[in-house]
């Protein structure tokens, strides 16, 4: 069930549901995925770059992750249940790496903020196993690096970048990995890190 806004096919779900019926057999059965949380800045620069919009629109899934693409939703009569956003789902993400020791990789935020989030996560959620962690400062073009985050073999990737990048780097390197769930979080590393 999708509700397309401005050209961008949203799941219509509500967040428990995407997380525990969809993310959690995906990522038992080893399933690559990645995931779009799209909020309206997100859309409206996708209507505005083709080369981001394929990028969007080649996602498993897109949630909307802002108010206003729930009453974008409403409007076109077509109601989305509530938000996903990258946030929220982070939370859901960390909860089963720990209930199932999911090996996690993060990338992205300042060094001293991506240090900080690694260590909250640790302490929050102690059985999952934090595999490796990068700052987002790099060149997302980075093959090297991206090489060495696919070896370790990561159930879940978090990329921290802001959009576009945090996408841009998910279409340019997941075909590195055998497995895992890609998301980007936008500025959910510094608020974890607080
Ligand atoms: N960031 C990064 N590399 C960059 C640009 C930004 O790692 O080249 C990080 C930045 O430190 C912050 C996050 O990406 O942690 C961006 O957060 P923001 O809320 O601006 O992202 P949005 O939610 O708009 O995608």
């Amino acid at each position: 069930k999708f509700v397309e806004i401005l050209t961008i096919p949203f799941i219509r779900t509500t967040k428990d549901v995407f997380v525990n019926r969809i993310i959690y057999p995906r990522l038992m059965n080893e399933q690559k995925t990645f995931v779009v949380t799209a909020n309206p800045e997100i859309v409206e620069y996708a209507n505005k770059h083709e080369e981001y919009k394929q990028i969007i629109l080649s996602a498993d899934y897109i949630t909307p992750d802002g108010i206003g693409i729930i009453y974008a939703s409403k409007w076109l009569k077509q109601p989305l249940e509530e938000r996903i956003t990258g946030y929220d789902m982070m939370h859901d993400l960390f909860e089963l790496a720990n209930l199932h020791e999911l090996k996690v990789y993060m990338l992205g935020a300042e060094e001293a903020v991506i240090e900080a989030a690694v260590e909250k996560v640790k302490q929050q959620y102690p059985h999952s196993r934090i595999v490796g962690h990068h700052h987002g400062y790099i060149n997302i073009e980075d093959q090297e690096l991206a090489k060495s985050i696919a070896d370790l073999k990561p159930d879940i990737i978090l990329t921290a970048l802001g959009f576009p990048k945090q996408e841009q780097w998910v279409n340019m390197h997941k075909h590195l990995f055998e497995k895992g769930l890609f998301m980007g979080v936008g500025g959910s590393f510094d608020v974890l890190a607080e």
